[in-house]
């Protein structure tokens, strides 16, 4: 089987989504771009929770399947990825998924901006709402290309999160702070707001961000 290794990577980090309930049922997809504007990506209609690196397709930048079993197809936000492939050359793997507070914060339209957690705003900077588009079809993709053309984390109106990275592990990482920082957000509502950073914190936390 060609390409083991980011097989097996995009299986581990299914099961930990899966694992952490950021997907229900057939939910969330991941992708790696491979060399020769090939990517590796995750079949539709499969629990992100049991995944096995035969189940994993490679297509080419236009989505047309190069390797796979015959029953599988890929991902139906394959568009998505791609789009992400192909606006940022340093974008190396993409997540999706549909974690329960920043989905929330998605549904209401909420960016992630308020500058109360400061290792936040040095490695991942605002994370801003993307128009709506509908699932699965070509309107996401274009919906969300303009953020993520300056941001790693994007929440996807009425849907998810997406998250971008050099590599997959990356992309990973940062869908992990976009949920935590949901997390203490919402707890911060509770216990009236929270005390912001001044802007003079904030900038010198953001750097190039
Ligand atoms: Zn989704």
């Amino acid at each position: 089987m060609t390409y083991e290794r980011e097989r097996a990577l995009i299986c581990e980090l299914g099961r930990r989504m899966w694992t952490r309930g950021w997907v229900a049922a057939n939910d969330g997809n991941l992708s790696i771009r491979l060399p020769g504007g090939r990517i590796l990506v995750t079949p539709a209609g499969v629990s992100k929770g049991f995944l096995s690196p035969g189940m994993l397709l490679v297509t080419d930048l236009e989505g047309r399947v190069l390797e796979g079993a015959e029953d599988l197809r890929p991902s139906s936000e394959t568009p998505l990825h791609l789009m992400c492939y192909r606006a940022r050359p340093d974008v190396g793997g993409v997540c999706h998924a549909h974690p329960p507070a920043a989905t929330a914060f998605a549904c209401a339209r909420l960016p992630l901006d308020r500058p109360v957690l400061g290792e936040v705003l040095m490695t991942l900077g605002e994370v801003p709402v993307a128009p709506y588009g509908q699932s699965g079809t070509e309107e996401l993709p274009r919906a969300v290309e303009p953020l993520v053309r300056t941001h790693d984390a994007v929440l996807l109106s009425n849907h998810g999160a997406l998250t971008v990275g050099p590599g997959l592990e990356q992309a990973y990482w940062r869908l992990e702070t976009v949920e935590h920082t949901a997390e203490i957000l919402w707890r911060l509502r509770a216990l009236g707001g929270g005390v912001e950073l001044t802007p003079e914190q904030a900038a010198a936390l953001r750097g190039g961000k």
